[in-house]
């Protein structure tokens, strides 16, 4: 088992799509089909990689937008949790709001994932963490072996996840940074939907936000 990990920056918001691959056996699973199915489809032949599934943190448009077209070529299941459902549904007119065009389907998922869940696809094994707050039905999928989450909207790289749009909880979002990203470890590395990779430890110490968080948190 040797751990792959591809992060393609995609679409007009530069959504981070992960490809988590296992370069040994090929196993694969695709986090967050942003946009661009073409570019996340090449980089799957480019590895050869067999992919299982796809998986979404959550379901703002910008990070769904190749979801049909990457499921429909790659005839996988898709897995997001239950409470994502509607925003899923309504990508494109949501997109519309932004005044960005978007395909007008999103892909139906195969499944629901909640807290707790254990997902064990091809070598490549991830625990799923629920953390709303950005959006009601965030998850987040952590890959304890590796000290590797990939974590949404939820923390970037010197920052915290927006909460001012529909279904967001400034309150709720604290929360699931101090009581499921923050108890991970201080050298996990946080893979977010947006901007370079950082580490807990990192944004301890780096983020106003996190600052304020762990102080009034
Ligand atoms: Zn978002
Ligand atoms: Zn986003």
């Amino acid at each position: 088992m040797s751990l792959r990990i591809s992060q393609l920056p995609l679409g007009a918001l530069q959504t981070n799509c992960y490809i988590v691959g296992d370069s040994e056996s090929r196993d694969a699973v695709i986090i967050d089909p942003a946009a661009d199915a073409e570019v996340i489809l090449e980089k799957v032949t480019e590895h050869d990689y067999h992919v299982h599934e796809i998986l979404i943190t959550h379901a703002h448009f910008d990070h769904v937008i190749a979801s049909k077209p990457v499921k429909d070529a790659l005839n996988v299941p898709l897995r997001i949790h239950e409470n994502e459902v509607t925003q899923l549904r309504e990508m494109a007119q949501r997109a519309r709001l932004f005044g960005i065009q978007v395909p007008d389907e999103a892909a139906t998922p195969d499944g629901f994932l909640e807290h707790g869940d254990k997902l064990q696809l091809g070598l490549l094994r991830f625990e799923v963490r629920f953390t709303p707050g950005h959006s009601p039905g965030h998850i987040t999928f952590v890959m304890p072996e590796y000290k590797v989450a990939f974590v949404g909207d939820c923390i970037f790289n010197n920052g915290i996840g927006r909460t001012d749009l529909p279904g967001a909880d400034t309150a709720t979002l604290k929360k699931s940074i101090v009581e499921q990203i923050l108890t991970l470890g201080d050298d996990f590395m946080l893979c977010p939907g947006h901007g370079p990779t950082t580490t807990v430890s990192r944004e301890k110490s780096h983020s106003i936000d996190l600052a304020h968080l762990i102080q009034f948190g």
